[in-house]
């Protein structure tokens, strides 16, 4: 049985700052063996639930925070950029299920550090018409793969949200938002015990249809969220006019509107791909802040 781990880090244990999240401050470090030990947490309870291959894929900015030399050895880590899937990569190698670690709400909501790939320049995403942040879109793509989502963690408002998009899975609220940059924070030893805790009970009262178990089990967790597969239009809203335009000279996209594109792709996973280099083009292009 194998389980991918995507971990992010503004839902990790501890981070509240930007710069808890940013790679070059003396808080990212701190930050950095807080997230491992989520990562961590959740490797051993997946191990002990029965999982024989446990894979990590580091999702946040660069995706190289995670500390491999303090990785559990139980699990291997996926490191660096420009993956094909990005926050998702690994879920192609056939996983029975998916863990998302360390995640947060999207733009425009509520919660810590909370945003969608850009921290300020994407104001909403949609895929269908429908608000999609980052744990949304991550499991369509799950869905559409036919792997369910068994374990989020995040703060409070997180484990909220991924009621509506993965409503099997298992939640940790490791901090309760208070603010955009403030929470309540439960410290490692404690979120590290309810994290290892809650992945085992997920994990084993998942039935896997990849592991031939009863035919009605099969896809369990793809069923009681987003489900299947199939065209998707994304739209994004910006928040000024001349990101609309640049985004705009990207083949495929549509300027529906001052502060808004969209485009159409045949499946989730495409739909995901040609969203992060819509990302890359807008953050390419913002202006410095002058006044
Ligand atoms: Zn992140």
């Amino acid at each position: 049985m194998r389980v991918l781990i995507s971990a992010d880090m503004e839902g990790a244990t501890g981070t509240v700052l930007p710069a808890d999240v940013t790679s070059g401050t003396p808080r990212y470090e701190r930050f950095r063996r807080m997230l491992t030990g989520d990562v961590n947490a959740a490797v051993a309870g997946f191990t002990a639930a029965g999982a024989d291959e446990v894979l990590v894929n580091d999702a946040h900015c660069g995706m190289d925070n995670v500390l491999l030399e303090d990785l559990d050895p139980r699990a291997n880590l996926i490191v660096g950029r420009h993956k094909p899937l990005g926050m998702m990569q690994g879920i192609e190698l056939g996983v029975d299920a998916v863990a998302f670690v360390g995640y947060h709400t999207g733009a425009g909501e509520q919660g810590v550090l909370a945003h969608t790939y850009l921290s300020h320049s994407i104001l909403a995403v949609r895929v269908d018409g429908v608000p999609t942040d980052e744990g949304r879109f991550n499991a369509l793509v799950a869905a559409e793969a036919g792997v369910p989502v068994v374990l989020v963690t995040g703060d409070d408002l997180t484990c909220a949200a991924s009621a509506d998009w993965a409503p099997g899975a298992r939640t940790v609220a490791v901090k309760t938002a208070l603010s955009r940059h403030a929470a309540i924070c439960r410290p490692p030893a404690a979120t590290a015990a309810d994290i290892r805790a809650v992945a085992e009970a997920a994990l084993s009262e998942l039935p896997l249809g990849h592991a031939g178990l009863p035919e009605e089990a099969a896809g369990r967790g793809a069923t009681s969220g987003p489900v299947g597969s199939g065209p998707r239009t994304v739209a994004v809203d910006v928040d000024s006019p001349y990101l609309a335009d640049r985004a705009s000279a990207m083949p495929g996209v549509r300027l529906d509107g001052p502060r808004t594109v969209s485009f159409d792709a045949p499946d989730a996973r495409s739909a995901l791909r040609h969203f992060r280099a819509l990302t890359w083009v807008i953050g390419g292009g913002r202006e410095a802040e002058w006044t």
